[in-house]
């Protein structure tokens, strides 16, 4: 049973309703005018968007994997490199009390 998300014509309130069939519901749910109109379902878009994501997703994972690749500035454990030990500095600094 899905639900539709209506729209009143009159009040401009939106509502949800469970439809059975081709059985639209009577009214607005807020001053009960006949004049709806349904909307295009928010579930339906957000499916139609995840089934689109999962299928660019093995195309988008490469190019991220060859950008990443082709830019050393982008690969994201950089900055582990950048870091010096303890050891190897002069002053290392007072320790931090956690
Ligand atoms: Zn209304």
């Amino acid at each position: 049973m899905p639900i539709h998300v209506y729209e009143c014509d009159a009040c401009a309130c939106r509502f949800e309703a469970l439809v059975r069939g081709d059985r639209e519901p009577a009214g607005c749910t807020e001053c009960g005018s006949p004049q709806i109109e349904r909307m295009i379902s928010p579930f339906a878009i957000t499916r139609r968007e995840v089934d689109q994501i999962r299928d660019l997703d093995p195309k988008y994972k490469q190019m991220v994997d060859d950008l990443i690749a082709s830019t050393p500035d982008a690969e994201p454990m950089r900055h582990l490199d950048r870091l010096t030990s303890f050891d190897e500095v002069d002053d290392p600094g007072d320790p931090i009390e956690f």
